[in-house]
């Protein structure tokens, strides 16, 4: 019998707000199926399964550690080895430590002070100081461990997209070792380029903007492409850095126009009444020419009759997508908000 349980721990620590910030040690075990290599992140120090509420806001906290109000008290700090002031703060974004991490670095950033906003209340500052605060906090990692770091910026934004809290907030995540996604996209960009002597990407660009049908519209230098095979009920949107091969080496114009970009794109979900949706910003540290920063949104939804979650076994035992419209259709429907200033 050659059955492998592969497990790794990963262990992170931080000053923990709810014992007079001491420093804590928190791990997670990586535990890869023995059969498919099908990577889970398991909580070992969690006793019991969390409770299944009823409504939406039946668990919601009393108050909201996120809160101006309570940040400070609430949410805990960085070991002062990596940031000696404990938290990086730019306009009203500010970055701590999960107090839950999913790996080594995995950090937290309240985009505002605003507690809940709507997904067309959004300005494009609130979502650049978040941005150019979570590019510091990378910085500072790879700066102060150096080697290669594989990062992610993610955003379950709202509870629909697996939010615990409705202060929307972002997450950092760095790791010595690609997620599968990653390692997928890293690889297989590699292989492109070996192949056909090109960056995927750039090709992707070129390739949709002559095709003209899934071509969104453009922020600036960052395209914004539908999927062509999306993952989510309704099709998701691609934001691409060109020649970005690290999002800790681009300009802040860029930033700046993800931000004003994403404000379009959420004000395109608002007129089609979608309240939430997640977001990962894939990047690497040192970037390689084979690979470009980017972003993907998707959409999510509860369907009506029933409240129906947008997650069905084709993807949580499949891993492949169902998608409910074609990325064509969507991408008619997405340009006039693109062609808006
Ligand atoms: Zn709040």
């Amino acid at each position: 019998m050659s059955i492998v349980f592969r497990q790794e721990t990963r262990s992170s620590s931080f000053l923990d707000p709810f014992d007079g910030f001491r420093e804590k040690r928190r791990e997670v075990q990586i535990r890869e199926d023995p059969l498919t290599g099908a990577v889970s992140r398991v909580f070992a120090y969690r006793r019991r399964p969390p409770q299944q509420s009823e409504t939406a806001d039946e668990d919601q906290p009393p108050v909201c550690a996120f809160c101006k109000e309570n940040i400070e008290t609430m949410t805990s700090k960085f070991p002062p080895a990596l940031i000696p002031e404990g938290r990086l703060r730019r306009g009203e974004a500010v970055v701590f430590p999960n107090i839950f991490p999913y790996d080594t670095h995995n950090a937290v950033v309240v985009i505002t002070e605003q507690h809940e906003v709507g997904i067309t209340e959004w300005s494009a500052q609130k979502l650049v100081d978040a941005l150019a605060v979570s590019r510091e906090y990378i910085e500072t990692v790879v700066r102060a461990e150096g080697g290669r770091w594989i990062y992610s910026i993610n955003w379950n934004y709202t509870p629909i997209a697996g939010a615990s809290q409705i202060h929307p907030h972002l997450q950092i995540v760095l790791s010595r070792q690609p997620t599968l996604e990653q390692g997928r996209l890293i690889e297989s960009g590699r292989k492109y380029m070996e192949t056909n002597a090109g960056n995927y990407w750039e090709d992707l660009i070129r390739a949709e903007e002559e095709a003209d049908v899934r071509y969104g519209g453009r922020t600036g230098d960052i395209p914004w492409l539908v999927s062509f095979a999306p993952r989510g009920f309704v099709p998701d949107v691609i934001a691409i850095l060109p020649n970005d091969t690290d999002f800790t080496a681009c300009r802040h114009e860029e930033i700046e126009q993800l931000a004003l970009g994403l404000v379009k794109l959420f004000n395109y979900y608002g007129s089609r009444r979608v309240t939430g949706a997640n977001l990962t910003l894939y990047s690497q540290s040192p970037g390689e020419e084979y690979f470009w920063t980017h972003a993907r949104v998707v959409p999510r939804l509860r369907i009506s009759p029933l409240n129906i979650s947008d997650v069905n076994y084709f993807k949580i035992m499949h891993d492949e997508g169902i998608t409910l419209f074609t990325p064509e259709r969507l991408c008619e429907e997405l340009k006039p908000f693109f062609q808006k200033d």
